[in-house]
């Protein structure tokens, strides 16, 4: 091995995409150097669990897209969001939550968090009242909620929610996973901090797993950024480089994946509202859907990527149209290429109490389907044909 670091040196002339470097650990020419990085006097690294530039790299890409002054990438989104909690919250200070999060996140809330003395309050985040009554019957540190929730798609009035927030001195966090920066970025209605699963649309290729934390304030100011920033060596939730270098990658194209998927789901809900079988369309982009109005104002006019409809015939419905479409797997995460579909009831939702799944209006009939960015005329013939065997295939419906 060459003895110096002149081996990676590449002329005038430079590479267009990022460099992977993969090393764990630098090689420090001597003390007073060492010293100078660890004081940030000197640019560099040390130990890559510390940080990388992989992950320097991609941070300040999301920073960029997320309008925030601060930002650190981690292994998972759900590294991201224990890193943001652990980092803000204390025994004995309370956090309050939509009731309608993602499963894992409320888990993490309702369960791991409480066991360490921190108290958690479930609220209907789209009932601003109730959210407004919450925030004042007893004193929280910290509101959790998504922008969009999983499956129905229910809208967060972030401008409100971040408008109450801040009169009473509670930092707003948005799980910001299923909108994603093209449709909303939160930070710029009022959010103190976003999170994003880079596993889904942002990395965009369901080939990596990594997570993202960024926000307001000053890292060098405020002590619970710092608490955040070192939170992610700490607590050993970094992303390793080689996910890192593929989410920056995935990121070249973020805006028109998304842009095309948001498309695409307009077309598929409108196209499922007029099918054989259908019980309900959920997709913001239609005037029946709760939250049209809102998410219309809050996303400028695009509807997002995600939409839900539900089966006549319940789980047996679902199983005879999963059979009848194997080009859309049913693949349990969201963001691919490819439009794929979930069953919340056995996966996302399977820990929550058949009464919570009532509660939330997630029946055995319903898919979930994360919309991809191929062609309009390949997402409709590949629905047309397998509704054609879905319909087929359901006993009694066309005898021989
Ligand atoms: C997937 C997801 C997470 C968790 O992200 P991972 O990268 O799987 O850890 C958190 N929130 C939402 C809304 C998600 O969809």
């Amino acid at each position: 091995m060459p003895g110096n670091k002149a081996w990676f040196t590449w002329g005038p002339a430079w590479p267009v995409s990022p460099p992977l470097v993969p090393a764990a650990v630098y090689a420090i020419p001597d003390l007073d150097t060492l010293e100078s990085i660890y004081a940030a006097e000197t640019p560099g690294y040390i130990y890559a669990r510390d940080g990388h530039p992989n992950a320097d790299y991609l941070a300040e890409q999301i920073n960029e897209l997320e309008q925030a002054r601060w930002g650190m990438i981690t292994a998972s989104g759900m590294a991201a969001i224990s890193v943001v909690l652990l980092g803000l919250l204390a025994p004995g200070e309370r956090i309050i939550v939509s009731d309608r999060l993602y499963g894992k996140t409320s888990r993490l809330i309702h369960g791991e968090l409480r066991r360490l003395g921190i108290l958690s309050t479930a609220v209907d985040i789209c009932d601003l009242d109730a959210v407004e009554r919450a925030l004042t019957a007893a004193p929280a540190r910290v509101l959790f909620t998504e922008t969009i929730s999983n499956p129905l798609c229910r809208v967060a009035n972030l401008p409100r929610l971040a408008e109450m927030a801040r009169a009473l001195g509670v930092l707003l966090i948005v799980d910001n996973t299923f909108a994603s920066p093209v449709l909303c970025r939160p930070l710029q209605v009022g959010a103190a901090v976003v999170v994003e699963s880079l596993t889904k649309f942002l990395g965009g290729h369901s080939d990596l797993t990594l997570g993202y934390v960024g926000g307001q304030g000053n890292r060098f100011v405020e002590p619970w950024v710092e608490r955040i920033c070192a939170g992610v060596s700490l607590w050993g939730s970094t992303g390793n480089p080689w996910e890192c270098w593929l989410t920056s990658r995935g990121l070249e194209t973020l805006e028109l994946r998304v842009a095309a998927a948001c498309r695409n789901a307009q077309i598929l809900a409108d196209w499922l509202a007029r099918q054989t079988g259908v019980l309900q369309v959920v997709y913001p982009g239609r005037a029946d859907h709760p939250d049209h109005h809102l998410a219309g104002q809050l996303f400028a006019h695009r509807y997002g990527p995600m939409l839900a409809v539900e089966l006549e015939g319940g789980r047996d419905a679902v199983n005879h149209w999963l059979r009848a479409n194997p080009e859309i797997p049913l693949a349990p995460s969201l963001g691919h290429t490819r439009t794929t579909c979930s069953h919340p009831t056995s996966t996302s939702h399977r820990n929550d109490s058949p009464a919570d799944r009532q509660r939330q209006g997630i029946r055995d009939g319903l898919l979930r389907f994360s919309l991809g960015c191929e062609p309009e005329s390949e997402l409709l013939s590949k629905f047309e044909a397998g509704w054609l065997r879905f319909l087929k295939s359901l006993p009694g419906q066309y005898p021989e």
